[in-house]
């Protein structure tokens, strides 16, 4: 099928089109300037910007893949999770346009999309496999058992997300929003044993009982109290070193972690997704201890791993393709949506 997806959770305004699991167009809107100098992603700012970007992010992913609206055959939209108003403005547009051209409608769950897009550039999924998802907001283990039908959540973070860790150390050493790839740009000329930073909850909580399951609040804090204590004492951060630790430790913990499942699970292959996905220190630490288990591990190329419309338009092309029936045309957005809804 051809499916137009689009996206609009948090400050991409995306559109693509999607041929089966072919790739045709690709746009991509960013407010993320904006917010920079706020130091976060402000609603407001990224509402009006979605209400701006809308019809000629659309047109463009049409134009590019020389389609007119009619010529589609479903549109899928992210429905949740993600800011309420920057949502409410990209699912209706989208059901103005599938209500104008006559097309069925997915509202599809972004986080999954983020999964998704992997066939993209690896084909379809294996039959069972476990997915690593890395986002600004999320961090977590899934077993798919069928992504456009069934996905289980084997572990989560029980605090912050890595990428928020990151954010959050990032703004405490002066990067502006978001900090994510400052930290990875600098880690990689520091010292990843100079400071030494806890790795978040190791054995998962009660021993063996959640063994998937991240924490990486403490790391945060530990690091920031010692970027204080420096300061306090008048001694220089040594930025790249911090950078450095900060991304060995969080890219250890989820590559153990996320490695282990698939031994658990049975599974030969590691799908990852999400923005924190394009970290360097995660892609070369998930290769080499997926090379050390026999895991393949599927990491999206980097303008993939961020939100675009191709991880919603892959998605619904999967449902499209299961016989999954479109969402009623009056559904609502979920900015809280649960991460095995799908
Ligand atoms: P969610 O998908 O959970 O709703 P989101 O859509 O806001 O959240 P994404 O756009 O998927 O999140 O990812 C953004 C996150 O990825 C930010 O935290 C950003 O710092 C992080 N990130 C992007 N590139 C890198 C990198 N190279 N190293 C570390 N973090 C990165
Ligand atoms: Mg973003
Ligand atoms: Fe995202």
């Amino acid at each position: 099928p051809v499916v137009l997806g689009i996206e609009s959770t948090c400050d991409e305004t995306a559109a693509a089109v999607v041929r089966g699991a072919s790739l045709v167009s690709n746009v991509v809107a960013s407010s993320m300037e904006e917010h920079a100098r706020y130091g976060g992603v402000i609603p407001e700012i990224a509402s009006r910007a979605h209400a701006e970007s809308f019809v000629p992010v659309v047109s463009r992913a049409l134009a590019d893949a020389d389609l007119d609206l009619d010529q589609v055959d479903a549109i899928a939209v992210s429905a949740g999770p993600g800011l309420a108003g920057c949502l409410a403005v990209g699912v209706s547009g989208a059901k103005a346009l599938a209500w104008a051209a006559g097309k069925p409608l997915y509202g599809i769950n972004h986080v999954i999309g983020h999964i998704a897009v992997t066939q993209l550039q690896f084909g379809p999924f294996p039959d069972e496999t476990l997915a690593l998802i890395v986002s600004g907001g999320h961090t977590s283990l899934l077993h798919v058992k069928d992504v456009a039908r069934h996905v289980d959540v084997v572990g989560t973070t029980l605090d912050d997300a890595a990428g928020e860790c990151f954010d959050k150390i990032a703004r405490l050493l002066g990067f502006p929003y978001p900090g994510g790839p400052h930290i990875d740009r600098h880690a990689r000329q520091g010292d990843p044993h100079a400071i030494r930073v806890p790795q978040g909850l190791t054995q998962g909580r009660a021993g063996l009982e959640h063994p998937y399951d991240f924490s990486f609040s403490g790391v945060k804090t530990a690091v920031a109290r010692w970027i204080e204590e420096q300061e306090a004492a008048g001694r220089p951060v040594p930025v790249d070193d911090v950078c450095a630790s900060l991304a060995e430790s969080v890219a250890t913990v989820l590559s153990r972690k996320a490695i282990a499942a698939c031994e658990r699970f049975g599974s030969d292959t590691l799908i990852v997704g999400g923005g924190f996905s394009a970290n360097s220190q995660l892609r070369a630490k998930l290769a080499q201890v997926g090379g050390q288990k026999g895991v393949r591990v599927r990491i999206p190329e980097l303008k993939l791993c961020t939100d675009n419309g191709a991880m919603v338009a892959m998605l619904g092309s999967n449902l499209v393709q299961a016989g999954v029936r479109p969402s009623q045309p009056d559904f609502a957005i979920d900015s809280a949506m649960p991460m095995d809804k799908i």
